[in-house]
C-alpha cells in the first residue's frame, strides 16, 4: 500500500505579520493552500479549503480518487461563496490548493492556482502542477521564457483561485507515483524565491525533516517576501495505518474554518463514513 512518510514547515517570511498559507501532512494526503484576501479573509479561505479538502479525502471509501477530490473543490467553493454572503468583508477572499492524496493503490491530485507539486525521482526533479498564472501563459505560448517569467513585473498574477465567485476547474489528474519516489508540495512563498536548481538539492537531503527545513530556510534566505510552505513526502510501500495528520499555518486555528459541520454532513450523504 502507498503511503506517505513526510515533514511539513510553514513561515510567515521576513516581510509579512500573518500567515495566510495552509497546510495539511498525513500519511495519505499532502495539501497546501495559500490564501489571498483582505482582513484576515485570506486566512480563512485558506484553512476552510484545507479543512473542507483533509476531512473530505479522509473520510472517503470511495475509489474514484478524481471525483473525490472534484467534490471537495466545489464543496469549498460552496463554502466560501457562502462565507462571503455571510460576511461581504470577505469579499474577494480565494486561495490556491494543491492537494496530493492516495488511497494506497492510486494517487491523485487537484490542482488550483500557483502553488507547486514536484516529484524527485531517481535524482530528477519534476513540477507535477502547472501554474495557473499569466507568466505561464505566455511561457506556455512562446511569448518569454521561464528565466523573464520569474523576474516579470506580473509574475503574481493568478488567472484561477479557489474562491465564492467563479466556478472552479481545478487540474485534475492521476499521477504516477511509486516507493522511493519524493514529493514537494509547496506555496509560491518558496518557488517564487528559489530556483529549481537549488529546491532539487535541498530537496535531496537525505532527511525528510531537513530536507523541509533546508527548504524554508533557503527561501528566507532569498528574501522570505511571502509565507512559505513546504512539505516534503516520501512515498513509500506499507501496511495501512490511522488517517491521521498535522495542520499547518492558518488550519491551526479551528476559528478559521468557516463551517466544518456542513463537510461531515455532506459527507454522510455521498458515502460511507470511515471510523
Ligand atoms: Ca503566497
Amino acid at each position: 500500500m502507498l503511503r506517505f512518510q513526510y515533514a511539513a514547515r510553514t513561515h510567515p517570511g521576513l516581510v509579512r505579520d500573518n500567515n495566510e498559507d495552509s497546510g495539511f501532512a498525513g500519511p495519505y494526503l499532502q495539501l497546501v493552500a495559500d490564501g489571498v484576501g483582505g482582513a484576515a479573509a485570506g486566512e480563512v479561505a485558506s484553512a476552510t479549503a484545507a479543512y473542507v479538502t483533509s476531512a473530505a479525502t479522509m473520510g472517503s471509501s470511495d475509489p474514484d480518487l478524481l471525483e473525490v477530490l472534484a467534490r471537495a473543490v466545489a464543496k469549498v467553493h460552496e463554502q466560501l461563496r457562502a462565507g462571503v454572503a455571510a460576511e461581504p468583508g470577505r469579499a474577494g477572499m480565494g486561495t490556491t490548493l494543491t492537494a496530493i492524496v492516495t488511497d494506497g493503490e492510486q494517487a491523485a491530485m487537484a490542482h488550483l492556482g500557483d502553488s507547486r507539486a514536484y516529484r524527485l525521482r531517481e535524482g530528477e526533479l519534476s513540477q507535477l502542477t502547472r501554474d495557473q498564472t499569466l507568466v505561464q501563459m505566455l511561457v506556455d505560448e512562446g511569448e518569454i521564457t521561464r528565466e523573464q517569467a520569474r523576474r516579470h513585473p506580473q509574475r503574481n498574477v493568478v488567472l484561477q483561485a479557489l474562491d465564492g465567485d467563479a466556478v472552479p476547474a481545478p487540474d485534475l489528474q492521476l499521477l504516477d507515483l511509486r516507493p522511493g519516489d519524493r514529493l514537494l508540495v509547496c506555496s509560491d512563498g518558496l518557488s517564487d524565491m528559489v530556483e529549481d536548481d537549488r529546491v532539487a538539492e535541498s530537496l535531496a537531503e537525505p532527511d525528510l525533516e531537513a530536507a523541509a527545513e533546508a527548504l524554508v530556510q533557503a527561501a528566507l534566505a532569498a528574501g522570505g517576501r511571502d509565507n512559505v510552505t513546504a512539505l516534503v513526502a516520501d512515498v513509500e510501500d506499507g501496511p495501512l495505518i490511522s488517517r491521521d495528520g498535522a495542520p499547518l499555518g492558518a488550519l491551526r486555528d479551528p476559528d478559521l474554518v468557516l463551517d466544518p459541520a456542513a463537510v461531515r454532513s455532506s459527507q454522510a450523504e455521498h458515502e460511507t463514513v470511515l471510523d
